[in-house]
């Protein structure tokens, strides 16, 4: 391979003006405007969370209430129902829903569909190759003995059905397009149009979007949230802190003949290349989901990828599927149906990355904080602790009369999710240098629960890697439609109904070098870019960009594009992922 064919992606950034367009500086008139107490943007799990807490908070404070308005609580959510964009693994730490709702059991949670089982056994393999398989004993970010799986798809459901009975408004099909900022202050959020044709133009049943405007907006946007960047920005959120990196998980869930009776994990280094040169790092896991309701035995698979590799032909659906053909697999999943398949992004910076979670009128919680810990794969407890910690910030200031809601960013820093990020701060970083090299130094930082390595240790932003065309792709299995599956029947089995003729939300520059295009053809899950095949391994190449079959998986911002906001109600359908 010649040096010419190495290519940065942040040398081909995303056609967008950040501030210009995600960005609106005025307020409509009065009467053409919704105005609301607190507005939430993102009815995933850290949103919903905020909402139902607030709406606790408000139920014992009725002069709060009052001041709040007609509608005291609205959670704005871009996919048909709340959770239907959402995915996970998941494995969750209990307490924090424990907390939230109370009076559940986790026997409630099994009969509301979103839960699946406490973990009892539990095991985690190396993988040296596509044969073997090396049992180790779970190292302590991998001790999972009480937690619980679940589905985030499905808890988001009930969080949303108890945040209405409640009293939120919950506006789904409803994208947040502009965050509104005036003098300084975020003052709510404007909705995206609706009913736009291909290059724009109003067709018949063209609604324009209206300003939402509220004394408190909260940023549950998930990662790479359009707004939630552009607010990092607006208000240099992200000053003297690392850049956020990322990971890209894509998962299945499958009906099986016989129970799993553990939680399994896999290390790499296969199916990755592990070495210095393709820099692939990740890991997979195959999770038993017991569906009390129906009796019926399923399982949660899937593998998470570093955003930092170097290979073009790095692909996670790829590898996912080669992943099962690992006999440890095929055991597992053999005689089985796949019945759900989904992919999303993750942040995976930690506590060096997190944004300052506060800036005036507006808190930012979950993924879109960068509160998740890669290194266990835990964000779910962190994503309810943080809307819940947000809720109660926000409900005290407006309780006292006061417009700021800088509490939560030390509550969030001395809570436990607080504790739990700053210890593994330093212990995802050296795999950057390579599984190999990196594994001991990794090692060594959860050993000292984070007293070692000392300082900070920086962050590469995952598009400033030179990307190369390697080998990585000839690995993988051919789809046989039973067991392995391609990207386009995948994308149809996570629902997605994006119309036809909608406007293009996916930001990329078109004409790029053949190894930036291969690098977007592989990495996208669904299978959205393309290049002509007899397209040249040299020089410069034209994408197109199908982008109807996009799962919002958010992935290319990290690698040169940008994920923009679609119209609600477009994209997956998400289930039980
Ligand atoms: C592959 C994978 C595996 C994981 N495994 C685990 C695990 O096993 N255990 C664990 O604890 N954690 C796991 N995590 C992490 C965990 O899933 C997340 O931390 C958590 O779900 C984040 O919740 P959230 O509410 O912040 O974001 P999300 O669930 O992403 O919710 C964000 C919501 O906001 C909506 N939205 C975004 N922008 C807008 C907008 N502008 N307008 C309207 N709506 C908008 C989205 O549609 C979405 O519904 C995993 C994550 C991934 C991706
Ligand atoms: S187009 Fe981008 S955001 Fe959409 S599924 Fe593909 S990689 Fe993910």
């Amino acid at each position: 391979m010649t040096k010419r064919a190495r290519v940065l992606p942040a040398d081909y950034p995303p056609p967008i003006e950040t501030q210009r367009e995600l960005i609106k500086r005025e307020l409509d008139a009065a009467q053409d405007r919704i105005e609301v107490g607190v507005a939430i943007v993102g009815g995933g799990t850290a949103g919903l969370a905020c909402a139902n807490r607030l709406l606790q908070l408000l139920a014992d404070d009725p002069s709060t209430l009052e001041r709040l308005g007609e509608v005291p609580v609205c959670v704005i959510e871009k996919a048909k129902v709340c959770g239907g964009h959402s995915l996970s693994g998941a494995l969750m730490r209990p307490g924090p829903l424990e907390g939230l709702f109370r009076e559940l059991t986790r026997e409630d949670w099994r009969a509301e569909g979103f839960a699946f089982g406490e973990v009892g056994r539990e095991a985690v393999y190396l993988l040296p190759n596509r044969r073997m398989k090396l049992r180790i004993p779970p190292p302590p970010p991998f001790r999972n003995r009480g937690n619980e799986v679940i589905s985030v798809a499905a808890l988001a459901r009930y969080q949303e059905r108890r945040a209405e009975a409640a009293g939120a408004s919950v506006l789904t099909e409803t994208a947040a397009a502009q965050l509104i900022v005036t003098d300084r202050r975020v003052r709510g959020v404007r909705s995206g149009d609706k009913g736009r044709g291909r290059a724009g133009e109003p067709l018949a049943n063209f609604e324009p979007g209206t300003d939402i405007t509220a004394l408190a907006t909260v940023l549950a946007e998930g990662s790479w949230g359009s707004l939630t960047g552009a607010a990092i920005r607006e208000f240099s959120l992200g000053a003297g802190r690392e850049p956020q990196v990322s990971e890209l998980g894509v998962k299945e869930v499958w009906r099986v003949a016989n129970p799993l009776d553990r939680v399994i994990h896999t290390l790499g280094p296969w199916p990755l290349r592990a070495g210095a040169r393709n820099a692939q790092v990740g890991g997979g896991w195959i999770y038993p989901m017991k569906d009390s309701r129906t009796g019926e035995d399923l399982v949660s698979i899937g593998f998470v990828i570093d955003l930092d590799y170097a290979d073009a032909t790095t692909s996670a659906h790829d590898l996912l599927q080669l992943l099962k053909q690992h006999p440890l697999v095929e055991r597992i999943l053999g005689g089985g149906e796949r019945i759900g398949w989904g992919a999303k992004a993750l942040p995976g910076g930690g506590w060096w990355s997190m944004p300052k979670p506060v800036m005036p009128g507006a808190v930012i919680v979950g993924d879109g904080a960068g509160l998740l810990d890669t290194v266990s794969l835990k964000g779910v407890h962190h994503a309810i602790r943080s809307g819940v910690l947000a809720a109660q910030a926000i409900h005290g200031a407006l309780a006292r009369g006061e417009s700021t809601f800088n509490a939560y960013e030390t509550t969030l820093e001395d809570s436990q999710t607080g504790r739990e990020l700053h210890r593994v701060r330093n212990a995802r970083q050296p795999f950057r240098r390579g599984f190999i090299r990196g594994a001991p130094l990794v090692g060594l930082a959860i050993a000292t629960r984070g007293l070692l390595p000392t300082g900070r240790l920086r962050w590469r932003r995952d598009d400033e890697r030179a990307m190369f065309i390697g080998e990585t792709s000839t690995r993988y299995p051919r789809a046989d439609g039973a067991y392995t599956f391609d990207k386009l029947s995948s994308v149809y089995l996570s629902g997605n109904q994006t119309r036809d003729d909608a406007p293009n939300h996916i930001r990329i520059q078109r004409e790029v070098p053949v190894a930036l295009a291969q690098t977007w053809v592989w990495l996208c899950p669904a299978g959205v870019y393309e290049v002509a095949e007899d397209a040249r391994r040299d020089g410069t190449v034209t994408v197109t960009v199908n982008y109807t079959n996009c799962v919002q998986c958010g992935a290319i911002t990290a690698k040169g594009g940008r994920l923009t906001t679609p119209e609600g109600g477009d994209g997956p359908l998400y289930r039980l992922t």
